[in-house]
């Protein structure tokens, strides 16, 4: 290094230390004698040597001498530094070099000026950081503590209560660098940026029966905004093909949470059957022990994105109560017999009043049961209504065939729920005991009939 050129180079981690070199350069030992007679000498010579400012390589200015460019560069970084309020450096390299004679350019004098000047030709790093998003750096910021806190803040915007994990969707680093001053960006502005995201617009183009305010919700996007981007758009006039812009603006980060919840659940009851209660109308069901549905406690895990749901999934269930089974039993289905092969059913619930065969001089053609005035009557077995109706003597009369020529019938009733030609099962209401025709009292007489000749009942019951 020349003791004619001083230079910074090489030294741009604290500007502090540049200067201390500059001012241990150029010194040169002279003899006491010579004193006198060289500084008359350099009083002269001083008045043609002017120094340049050079900026990486590029002269920027003029100054009167070494010292004040020296000077402007300390006051320069405690400016800076104070200014900001953190350690600020630059990159590029001055150079201070004499010239001989100024060829008529500005020559700096003032400390403050020279100042001014290199200001605005210097640009200030710091040791800041960036922070990286799925590799790509999205901003920088002061230090490391700052971008945790802005990143931690966003996390606890979508934190839910009792959150088991917060993250991000995206891979996050925070790396050093050395940023421009100018880049950096605070704690605030940092979580606007990537909570909002950047800006990006997209084409649309306009299908059949879009509308600038069905488009708008769709999107997701403010109508208004959508206007503004969109100057000249007649919202009323949209033409098919049309192209419209969209402002499809993403978050840079997108915060996943999960945490669990928990929900009691009804387990429903079972319902048993204990039996049948041939005191209970056909279809009737009597509740013995009332069900009681159980309890479940069910750990639910929701996975939220940006505090919006996006899953909820069971991950645990306990049973706090067993549920208790309602048990029942029911009427009717009064079976009787089963003879060869074919279920038949009891009629009616009630004793057998008269029996079948010759009664007082004469003949009852089917059998008699005692029976309290609508109390069901059900088919003997599957069959055909064949008829439904009155019938003389008979009353109100249900007629079943039920195939090989056998027919069963049931007179005196209060009321039919069938009608001709409807098929019922073995079982099955079909009229209610009353007194209608020929009787003094109520009660169901039953009649069995196989080719049209009545046979005793109680040979099937
Ligand atoms: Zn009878």
């Amino acid at each position: 290094m020349s003791p004619s050129m001083d230079t910074a180079q090489g030294v741009y981690k604290r500007a502090g230390s540049i200067v201390t070199g500059i001012m241990g350069m150029g010194r040169v030992y002279l003899g006491a004698s010579s004193v006198l007679v060289i500084s008359v000498f350099a009083l002269i010579i001083s008045q043609f040597i002017f120094f340049t400012v050079s900026i990486d390589g590029t002269p920027t200015m003029l100054v009167e001498n070494r010292g004040t460019a020296k000077k402007a560069i300390v006051l320069l970084l405690e400016k800076e530094e104070k200014r900001r309020g953190y350690p600020v450096y630059w990159q590029q390299v001055i150079e201070i070099n004499p010239v001989w004679g100024n060829d008529g350019r500005r020559c700096y004098k003032s400390v403050e000026n020279v100042a001014g000047v290199l200001r605005r030709k210097l640009q200030f790093v710091t040791d800041g950081v960036a922070v990286m998003v799925n590799k790509e750096e999205k901003l920088y910021m002061r230090n490391i503590e700052v971008a945790r806190q802005s990143l931690g803040l966003i996390k606890d915007k979508f934190r839910p209560r009792g959150a088991l994990k917060v993250s991000f969707e995206e891979d996050v680093q925070i790396v050093n660098k050395t940023v421009s001053v100018e880049q950096l960006v605070d704690r605030d502005n940092a979580i606007g940026i990537l909570m909002t995201g950047v800006q990006k617009i997209e084409n649309y183009e306009v299908e059949k029966g879009d509308t600038l305010w069905g488009i708008a919700r769709r999107e997701g996007q403010d109508i208004k905004e959508l206007m503004d981007i969109n100057k000249g758009v007649k919202p009323h006039l949209l033409q098919i093909g049309q192209k419209i812009m969209l402002n499809k603006q993403q978050p840079l980060l997108n915060v996943i949470s999960s945490y669990e919840t928990v929900e009691l659940k009804d387990v429903p009851y079972t319902i048993v059957e204990a039996g049948r209660d041939p005191s209970l109308n056909y279809g009737e069901v009597k509740v013995i022990q009332q069900g009681v549905p159980g309890r479940m406690e069910i750990t639910y895990r929701v996975v939220e994105r940006n505090g919006q749901r996006i899953k909820k999934y069971p991950v645990h269930k306990t049973i706090k109560s067993d549920p208790r089974p309602q048990v029942i039993v029911t009427g009717s289905e009064m079976l009787m017999a089963s003879r060869s092969g074919r279920t038949i059913y009891r009629p009616v619930v009630g004793t057998v009043s008269s029996n079948y065969g010759v009664r007082g001089g004469g003949m009852h053609s089917g059998i008699d049961f005692a029976a309290d005035y609508g109390n069901p009557v059900v088919a003997l077995a599957a069959g055909t209504v064949k008829f439904a109706g009155y019938r003389g003597g008979y009353g109100l009369a249900v007629d079943i065939d039920h195939g090989q020529g056998m027919i069963t019938r049931y007179a005196h009733l209060s009321k039919a729920v069938v009608s001709t030609g409807q098929k019922v099962k073995g079982g099955q209401l079909i009229g209610r005991v009353g007194a209608t025709g020929n009787t003094t009292g109520p009660h169901l007489h039953l009649e069995v009939r196989i080719n049209g000749e009545t046979r005793d009942p109680a040979s099937l019951l």
